[in-house]
């Protein structure tokens, strides 16, 4: 019998230690967790752990692997390091989890410094700007999350080093990059998750916004919906949360709220399917998106089953994302020919309803790209990518073949098909026609709209 949970208690590291759930976890793992909890960032809550993980196996559970950290996601060395560190003084164990922490790639794809933009001489703080009609807002006090993800590209947000943070403190600035760039039609606010400030913060940041005749959706990023299903059930905040999302409605822009859903059991507690009426009912519509990732949910029949069951809540399956090469990445990395049988397979499965969800798709530095197939060019084997999004917006759409690579799990691993260079890598090359209005100065994109 499940306890019933409906006061959000975070649970840290530390914490944990201290609760009933530690008593079942192998000495191995708890060994494994003590080090790799000092360098990944960890939180889960109450709720989480009393509905989403089966305790009696927790180290064979998909959900547990998605919350805790794993052996395999430091490599042997790093893991030696804050070992023998966590011996030494702290100094020296502050010193060993900065340097890992530099290893593992916290700002992949140019994120810090390409998608930045700037309003006269100011660089704006908490916006990224990279494809011409949608941007992304990162209110400040939206920067953590109900419970982590251990995969999370996001992860430099919550390990408190503030070189590496993006975030605004209020939305008068986006308000007016906004009305300076009437091309953008979306804005996604996103985190972190947004929904972690109370509901009076959030319509702080948001109502700026629905004066802004040029934008039409207001998106959330959130995992809330299923990490704190309450937050759109349980008391005054939650009606105050339902009432902004009917006021933004209301208003005449669309609510698209963007659900981060990883496995189908995440859709099983009843709470969770209240949420998303709840959500529903404010005239809202709700898509799903999470990234494939290996010993969590590499499985069709996982994927068939949480798109079939979306379906039945009225949430669109959107995208199936290629994990990101940042973090402890190569735990979690799936190739990309494996990923597109995956996604095949999973597609396959569905009604066409379902087919919505688009992947597997690599959220790479010059866009979006989705693998497409396989596929035999006089007797060589290649992949078919496309462009769903560019930087360049002439590159959306555009087919290239790649060499098939066994192991190739990024763009970054592929070769042209005939060798060369990709069209869209051409440097001191005339390339694509030239940059788009919205383009944010040379210094600030790193030149690559030559
Ligand atoms: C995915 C993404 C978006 C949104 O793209 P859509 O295809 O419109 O959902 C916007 N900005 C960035 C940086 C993204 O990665
Ligand atoms: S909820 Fe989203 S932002 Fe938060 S840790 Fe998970 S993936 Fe990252």
């Amino acid at each position: 019998m499940l306890r019933s949970i409906t006061q959000y208690r975070p649970v840290t590291a530390k914490k944990l230690t201290e609760l009933r759930y530690w008593d079942n976890l192998s000495v191995d793992y708890r060994k494994t967790f003590l080090v790799a909890s000092e360098v990944l960032p960890f939180r889960v809550n109450e709720y989480v752990l009393e509905n989403f993980i089966d305790w009696s196996a927790p180290e064979d559970d998909p959900m547990f692997r998605l919350l805790f950290p794993q052996e395999g996601m430091l490599t042997r060395s790093q893991f030696a390091r804050i070992e023998a560190a966590q011996n030494a003084t702290s100094t020296d164990l502050r010193e060993a989890v900065r340097v890992t922490r530099e290893e593992l790639n916290p700002h992949p794809a140019g994120q810090m410094t390409d998608n930045i933009p700037t309003l006269g001489e100011d660089i704006l703080d908490g916006i990224q700007h990279k494809y011409a009609e949608t941007a992304l807002f990162f209110p400040s006090a939206g920067q953590t999350c109900h419970a982590y993800c251990s995969f999370c590209f996001r992860w430099p947000q919550f390990v408190g080093e503030p070189a590496w943070k993006i975030q605004a403190r209020e939305a008068a600035q986006a308000v007016s990059y906004l009305r300076c760039h009437q091309e953008i039609t979306d804005i996604l606010i996103t985190g972190g998750d947004p929904l972690i400030m109370n509901s009076k913060n959030l319509r702080r940041y948001v109502e700026p916004f629905l004066a802004v005749e040029s934008l039409k959706t207001i998106r959330f990023g959130s995992k809330a919906v299923t990490y704190w299903p309450h937050r759109f059930l349980a008391g005054e905040d939650a009606a105050d949360l339902l009432s902004l999302f009917e006021e933004i409605v209301a208003s005449g822009k669309s609510l698209a709220f963007m659900a981060h859903l990883t496995h189908s059991r995440e859709l099983e507690p009843p709470e969770v399917k209240a949420a998303i009426n709840a959500i529903r009912a404010t005239g809202a519509t709700i898509r799903t998106q999470a990234p494939l990732l290996k010993h969590v949910n590499d499985d069709p029949v996982v994927w068939a089953k949480l798109w079939t069951d979306c379906s039945a809540l009225g949430i669109y399956p959107y995208y199936m994302f290629v994990e990101r090469d940042t973090g402890p990445s190569g735990y979690f990395r799936v190739p990309l020919w494996r990923a597109h049988e995956i996604y095949s397979s999973a597609i396959s499965r569905v009604s066409g309803l379902s087919r919505t969800a688009r992947g597997p798709v690599m959220s790479s530095h010059p866009g979006k790209v989705v693998i497409d197939g396989i596929v035999e060019v006089h007797g060589q084997r290649a992949l078919s990518l496309r462009f769903l999004q560019a930087r360049e917006p002439t590159f959306v759409g555009r087919v290239f073949l790649a060499e098939f690579d066994e192991t190739a799990s990024w763009l970054d691993d592929l070769r042209p098909l005939g060798g060369g260079e990709f069209f869209f890598e051409a440097r001191g090359k005339p390339t694509e026609p030239a940059a788009p209005q919205w383009t944010a100065p040379e210094r600030i994109m790193g030149g690559v709209h030559a």
